[in-house]
């Protein structure tokens, strides 16, 4: 450790918490600070922390009732959609097998239609002149 800035001869106990000071204990203030000013300084720094701490917790607590809230709203729009759905299930059963229904249909008629026209196509004449 360095001697004390104010007293050279005598040995220095502490680092200033704020300035970094080398200080003797006869110099020493409010235990870790080698003035008034700097011990002013420091315990502003030590609150403007907690103060920031403070701020994170406060915002962590109050980002949690959203999440809940959210999940609440998430779950209340399931049990709805489970609700209706099981009230009208043949309604619903019935609509989506008719959907399901008309597409196979509709996937059935243009690969019918397809095969149908295949013959005519100019594509397929072409490759067939070019075959013979
Ligand atoms: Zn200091
Ligand atoms: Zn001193």
């Amino acid at each position: 450790m360095a001697n004390c800035l104010n007293h050279p001869d005598r040995e220095a106990v502490i680092h200033c918490a704020a300035c970094g000071k080398p200080v003797c204990s006869g110099c020493v203030v409010q235990a870790s600070y080698c003035s008034d000013i700097c011990a002013e300084r420091g315990k502003a720094a030590a609150a403007r922390a907690c103060g920031v701490i403070d701020e994170r917790r406060r915002t962590r607590k109050s980002a949690l009732p959203k999440r809940i809230a959210l999940v609440i709203i998430l779950l209340a729009i399931a049990g709805t959609l489970y609700w209706y759905y099981s009230n009208n299930k043949k309604q619903i059963d019935r609509k989506a097998r008719s959907i399901v229904n008309s597409v196979d249909r509709k996937n059935r008629d243009a690969i019918r239609s397809n095969q149908y026209r295949a013959p005519d196509s100019k594509f397929k004449r072409d490759r067939e002149n070019l075959v013979r």
